[in-house]
């Protein structure tokens, strides 16, 4: 079967809708959305609207969990805090009780979904290093693990008693998966990266391949930034988009 996995959309619409297109060609199976289907961008109706109109499994992400409750937001710096205000707002009733109903954690044939990491997942650690990574491979039932959250495309691999390696895919690339191996894999974000390429990401999964490939795709950017700014969110939200931080 083919997977096509991607996640933190944070309400980027074109981000999202330009994925989705590439992701037609590519002859999956399944969808998987890790999770931050809204938070930061303009447009989180019609991502969820989108999204729930693919019949993709979806996670529940941090960001996520803060716009549908009333989560303390303490650790979230002033720009998340405020465009989590900003879609508390205006996210539709509807989407709101759907994206409620999520989970963290999801099991799929012959390997696990994760918005942040094991053995914690309401605890949101970020993983950005071999020795997080390993926490959450010891904590897992699977030796494929599929994450989101930090918005950077990488995979760290566990090969018999060598640490844990980490490998970047900011411009794409592949991995093949060794069921004697651990893999921890983040197909990026597709609607704010954060390893400096702006365009959306995704991955595919193919298990009878035993191939994760990581993939980038060009999107409307002009477009997320102007409705940024037309519903008036923070500047920088805008920007960064165009950094890809
Ligand atoms: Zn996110």
């Amino acid at each position: 079967m083919r997977f096509g996995i991607f996640g933190d959309i944070h309400g980027n619409l074109p981000g999202l809708q330009a994925v989705l297109a590439a992701i037609r060609t590519e002859r999956v199976q399944h969808l998987i959305c890790t999770g931050d289907m809204v938070g930061y961008g303009a447009e989180p109706n019609a991502c969820c609207e989108l999204l729930r109109s693919t019949g993709a499994v979806c996670l529940l992400g941090n960001h996520d969990q803060a716009c549908v409750s009333d989560v303390e937001m303490n650790w979230f710096n002033p720009y998340a805090r405020s465009a989590v205000d900003w879609t508390r707002e205006h996210l539709d009733p509807n989407h709101r009780e759907w994206l409620a109903t999520l989970a963290p954690v999801a099991r799929a044939p012959g390997f696990l979904l994760v918005h942040s990491s094991l053995p914690e997942p309401g605890k949101w650690v970020y993983i950005t290093s071999p020795e997080i990574a390993w926490d959450t491979m010891q904590a897992a039932d699977r030796n494929l693990i599929f994450v989101g959250h930090t918005h950077v495309a990488e995979a760290y691999r566990k090969v018999a008693a060598s640490p844990v390696r980490r490998v970047q895919f900011r411009d794409g690339g592949e991995v093949f998966i060794n069921n004697g191996n651990r893999y921890v894999i983040n197909p990026g974000s597709c609607g704010q990266p954060r390893d400096r390429n702006w365009r959306a990401a995704y991955a595919i999964y193919d298990d009878a391949e035993g191939k994760v490939t990581f993939r980038r795709v060009v999107y409307d950017v002009d477009a997320a930034c102007e409705r940024i700014r037309q519903v008036g969110l923070p500047e920088s939200l805008a920007h960064r988009l165009h950094v890809g931080s």
